[in-house]
């Protein structure tokens, strides 16, 4: 087989990518960073929760990313999409959609997730802006509003109760049956939260922001933003899983706690493992698994001749 291009190729520039390069950059590790340029969050307006860069776009976090790494000479970016992966004598060949081909010695996969809205007219438009998947990203900035709560089944009371800390008015919309226990809807009911089961016709927003929910039987609630349980996401890359990777019950692939899958050399990080991590945890484990790949590639080289 060729000799390796790079100690470690990095698969997907979202925080938890981008951070591994940045640890690996200053050990001095050849790197190169393919990504797709298509983040989970590109929809939303402002990010939040990240110490010290609370509100920002998820363009300027990635702007700001990007430059920090390129002071690092052994750091390289490509953007292009990675389309399959080959493994012999403990090298990685990566192929890329462009048709470039790369050989690591390690590989981090930090492809993320997609998700899959439930097809609600008008959902696409608000989602990321002022209807979301997580209260700690976006509920501070929805604080005692009037809000929209959608799911249903027995998980959604759980969710509601959660909403719930940021505000207290808040209307459960299951879109259909609403699958709960006589006293899951008495509980809601008690604490002033009403489950509404009519079937969604439509989301009235403009430039984003939830304006309305309207039923099939024309009833209209109005609401100022709202939170979604069940929002479907799937692995923006099948590839760990085309060499072997197991899923774990979050939907994510399976890892030993420093995101080392069981195809040796093979790690993954960030949402494609925890299916939600947030930026800061994306950028902890990228800080973690970085550190730990350094520390195998100095054990691998010590007794190396030369
Ligand atoms: C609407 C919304 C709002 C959110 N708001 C917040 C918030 O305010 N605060 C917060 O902490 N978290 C927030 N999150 C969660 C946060 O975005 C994710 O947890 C975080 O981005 C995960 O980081 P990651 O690096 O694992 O994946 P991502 O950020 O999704 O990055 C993955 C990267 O991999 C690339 N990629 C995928 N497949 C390939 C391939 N085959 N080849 C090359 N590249 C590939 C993609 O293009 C992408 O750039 C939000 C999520 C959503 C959906």
């Amino acid at each position: 087989m060729a000799q390796p291009t790079h100690d470690v190729v990095i698969v997907g520039g979202g925080p938890a990518g981008m951070s591994a390069a940045l640890v690996l950059g200053r050990s001095r590790r050849k790197v190169l960073l393919i990504d797709a340029g298509t983040p989970r969050n590109a929809v939303t307006l402002h990010s939040h929760g990240f110490l010290t860069r609370d509100g920002i776009t998820p363009k300027e976090f990635r702007d700001i990313s990007i430059q920090q790494l390129t002071k690092y000479e052994s750091v390289s970016i490509e953007q292009d999409s990675v389309i399959r992966i080959d493994t012999e004598e403990n090298l990685y060949t990566i192929h890329t959609q462009s048709g470039l081909s790369y050989i690591g010695k390690k590989v981090i996969i930090a492809t993320g997730m997609k998700d899959h809205l439930p097809s609600i007219p008008g959902l696409q438009e608000v989602y990321g802006k002022s209807v979301f998947p997580c209260p700690y990203c976006d509920g501070w900035e929805h604080r005692d509003e009037p809000l929209a709560v959608f799911g249903q089944g027995e998980k959604v009371v759980d969710f509601t109760k959660l909403i719930a800390n940021w505000s207290r008015d808040l209307l459960v919309f299951t879109n259909g049956p609403m699958n709960l226990s006589v006293s899951d809807l008495k509980e809601l009911n008690t604490h002033n939260i009403g489950v509404i089961d009519g079937h969604i016709k439509g989301i009235l927003s403009t430039n984003g922001v939830l304006e309305s929910v309207i039923l099939e039987d024309g009833e209209v609630f109005k609401r100022s933003a709202g939170f979604i349980m069940n929002v479907d996401a799937t692995q923006s890359s099948t590839i760990p899983e085309m060499l072997g990777v197991p899923y774990n019950h979050h939907g994510g692939y399976e890892t030993d706690p420093h995101g080392l899958t069981c195809v040796p050399g093979l790690y993954v990080i960030g949402d494609a493992t925890h299916a939600f991590s947030g930026l800061a945890g994306a950028a902890g484990e990228g800080y973690e698994v970085g550190v730990s790949i350094n520390h195998k590639l100095v054990k691998e080289e010590w007794n190396m001749p030369g």
